[in-house]
């Protein structure tokens, strides 16, 4: 445990069963808040996640385990994570990826992306929200992408989805902006736009690049690396972590409404 900043906080994070969302809940874990896991998981891996979470220095911790799909499954969700009380800290981190030209992307492919990835934020926003601004204090953290920021080829579902992520953001950080005060801290929506980081979602990518390199995994990273994120460098999950505990500190009252690249630079280009 390194802190307890977020002792008494009650935090939900969508996908959190592996990948950035599992480092974010640890981070959150780690300085103190009771949170709430959710994911699609494999038998025993949400329990294996809770125990890692507790180890980690959160007092408590539940697992829900909603299709993002599906916004009945998400309004149940809703409620159940209000066990502890109403969430303080929400983030919005579930997300899928396809890539396949405009032309062959199916309408599945398009449905279920926006599903999870956009709208899916507006669902739970649209219920938790209300209650961050009645107490003054609220953090919202989306976990968009560099592909909310620029496109790339191949991936119109996907940058559709995150575009509109921010979007969604932007207007939600707006409306709660003068909730609450310095002392309370305020309510924030920000999202963070990582670009090329270590879990799953980049796997099929990977794959098939590495088969482009004689099947030599690093040799296929450094590929991708090199036409994008000028870093040479992926990002570890736990720096998005590390970044997603400070949004929820008191002296980022003021931050919102922001979309923080973690990209090595590949959007200042
Ligand atoms: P991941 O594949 O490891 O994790 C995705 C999570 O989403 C899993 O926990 C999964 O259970 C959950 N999920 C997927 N479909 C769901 C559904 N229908 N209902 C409920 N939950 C569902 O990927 P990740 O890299 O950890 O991705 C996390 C977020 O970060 C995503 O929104 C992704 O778009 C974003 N992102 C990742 C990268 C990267 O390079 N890894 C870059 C930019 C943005």
């Amino acid at each position: 445990m390194s802190g307890a900043t977020l002792s008494g906080r009650a935090a939900l994070v969508t996908g959190s069963v592996q990948g950035i969302g599992l480092a974010i809940a640890r981070s959150l874990a780690a300085e103190g808040a009771r949170v709430a896991v959710h994911g699609l998981a494999a038998p025993g891996q949400a329990a294996a996640v809770e125990a890692q979470l507790r180890s980690d220095g959160a007092p408590d911790t539940v697992f829900l385990d909603a299709d993002l799909r599906d916004v009945d499954a998400i309004e149940a969700m809703m409620a159940r994570a209000a066990v502890w009380g109403p969430v303080d800290v929400l983030v919005n981190n579930a997300g899928i990826q396809r890539t396949a030209p405009l032309s062959e992307a199916t309408a599945a492919t398009w449905n279920d992306i926006l599903a999870v990835n956009l709208s899916a934020a507006f669902h739970t926003m649209r219920l938790a929200m209300p209650g961050m601004g009645e107490r003054g204090f609220g953090r919202v953290i989306n976990i968009a992408s560099v592909h909310g920021l620029v496109a790339s080829r191949d991936k119109s579902p996907y940058v559709a989805s995150k575009f509109g992520l921010v979007g969604l953001s932007k207007v939600a950080a707006l409306e709660y902006a003068a909730c609450g005060s310095r002392e309370t801290g305020g309510v924030t929506v920000n999202c963070i736009c990582p670009g090329w980081t270590e879990t799953a979602i980049i796997g099929p990518q990977v794959d098939a690049r590495a088969a482009a390199h004689g099947g030599d995994r690093d040799a296929g990273i450094a590929s991708l690396l090199s036409e994008k994120q000028p870093s040479r460098r992926t990002s570890d999950p736990a720096e998005i972590g590390a970044l997603a505990v400070w949004l929820c500190q008191r002296p980022a009252h003021n931050v919102t409404g922001t979309a923080i690249p973690v990209d090595g630079g590949w959007t200042a280009q």
